[in-house]
């Protein structure tokens, strides 16, 4: 039996911080090369921050 836990505490693209408990976490979808990437953010700020 194998554990998969890499969907399990998703971690913020900016700061690095577990999202799993912020209420206002962002997802954004991208895809590269053909895969679907979803980046994680815990909320609009770090996503703006990333972005710009
Ligand atoms: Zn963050």
């Amino acid at each position: 039996m194998t554990e998969t836990t890499d969907d399990a505490t998703p971690r913020c693209r900016h700061c690095d911080e577990s999202v799993a408990d912020e209420p206002n976490r962002r997802v954004v979808t991208s895809v590269e090369d053909g895969t679907a990437v979803y980046y994680h953010f815990c909320d609009d700020d770090c996503l703006e921050a990333w972005e710009s």
